[in-house]
């Protein structure tokens, strides 16, 4: 379906480290994250997370928190 969800890529070490903080964890479904703000575990992938660009590094990082938690914030402010 062209509405699918993007998974993000990860290398193995970054995966690697992220479950040994506890911030990602695999699932027969994939790779999920954990949102920083309501600690709920999504599929690490561009229909849950934001990705952005940081210019003076040249690459693309994914936001800690859920979409919907981001929503939430810029509501608030
Ligand atoms: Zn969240």
């Amino acid at each position: 379906m062209s509405t699918a969800a993007k998974p993000f890529a990860l290398t193995d070490k970054q995966l690697a480290k992220g479950i040994a903080v506890g911030k990602f964890t695999i699932t027969e479904l994939g790779i999920e994250k954990k949102c920083t703000m309501c600690g709920e575990w999504y599929p690490f992938d561009d229909e849950f997370y934001q990705p952005y660009f940081k210019k003076a590094e040249s690459r693309f990082y994914v936001k800690a928190e859920c979409k919907a938690c981001c929503t939430e914030r810029h509501r608030k402010h």
